[in-house]
């Protein structure tokens, strides 16, 4: 067994960006990402936050939008629209969740898909469909190339995808899918859910529920994502009973330290590849 250190790779990517930063700057190409936050929720300040170390560390610009609370539809539109217009954004990021009252599938279609670097436009994810090039959500992307990096064949595997949200579970499943994976998704009203599991060559879980994959879930010899972040009073935990599970996995992502990292570098990654673009 292999635990795959997503903490290793991610700093290693964030070092080639580095210099593909200072290469895209001598040519004049300043990457510049507008991140939008809109209320106080705290854990939405704490990723904006860490979003803007790593911006720093990469000598990416980086321009945040706090936003009230209350803030009407239409002006969120309207911050977006200035930013679409704007030639130094080279990207833009909506940090959700968002408030009740405002519509974020409205907002995430309102972003440039040239500018969408979180990969959550309509038209992102339909070219994803399509497998066409595009902006890729980040936490799959993630996942990708960490499979990638530790020499994971994907053609021909029995995938399994655990969770079907719009950022994770569903462009999980396509992009597995695009290399030539035969995929499963299942999801809570999914039935005899371990009998899927058992079968899975490669098992990416993102439910958000505490070790609830186990070992008896899982085959001898497969791969295993654990994508999930439950923090309790006692730390934080994967969904996937990472301590039993690992005895029978080929390769496993613990929590922290899997595909939590690689999910930021690959942000910084779709903001160099819109800048390139630009
Ligand atoms: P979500 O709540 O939007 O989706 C959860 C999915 O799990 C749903 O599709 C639901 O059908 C499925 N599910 C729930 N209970 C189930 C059950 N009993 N059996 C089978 N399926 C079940 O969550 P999300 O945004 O996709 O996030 C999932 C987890 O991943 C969360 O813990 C979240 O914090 C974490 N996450 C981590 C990263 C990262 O960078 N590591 C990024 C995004 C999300």
């Amino acid at each position: 067994m292999e635990i795959m250190d997503g903490k290793a790779l991610a700093k290693s990517i964030r070092e080639n960006l580095k210099l593909e930063v200072e290469e895209l700057k001598k040519q004049g190409k300043i990457p510049k990402l507008a991140v939008i936050l809109v209320g106080n929720d705290k854990a939405s300040q704490i990723y904006v936050r860490n979003k803007s170390k790593v911006c720093m560390e990469l000598g990416i610009e980086y321009e945040e939008i706090l936003l009230e609370e209350t803030i009407k539809m239409q002006e969120l539109l309207d911050i977006i629209d200035s930013l679409n217009n704007r030639e130094d954004i080279k990207g833009i990021l909506l940090q959700s969740p968002i408030p009740k009252h405002l519509d974020i599938n409205e907002a995430f279609r309102r972003i440039k898909p040239e500018k969408d670097i979180d990969g959550f436009n309509p038209v992102s994810v339909g070219k994803l469909c399509l497998n066409q090039d595009t902006f890729v959500s980040c936490t799959p992307f993630g996942i990708l190339k960490l499979l990638e990096a530790y020499g994971v064949e994907i053609d021909g595997k029995d995938a399994v995808v655990i969770g079907r949200s719009n950022i994770v579970g569903k462009p999980m499943a396509l992009s597995l899918l695009n290399k030539n994976a035969t995929v499963t998704v299942c999801h809570s009203h999914t039935k005899n859910l371990s009998e899927i599991t058992k079968k899975a060559d490669i098992l990416v879980v993102a439910i958000g529920k505490k070790h609830f994959v186990t070992a008896d879930m899982v085959k001898t010899g497969a791969v295993v994502i654990d994508v999930g972040i439950n923090r309790t009073d006692e730390g934080l935990f994967g969904d996937v009973d990472f301590e039993n599970v690992k005895e029978k996995a080929s390769y496993i992502t613990p929590v922290p330290g899997g595909v939590g990292p690689m999910t930021i570098a690959m942000l910084m990654t779709n903001l160099v590849k819109a800048t390139k673009n630009s």
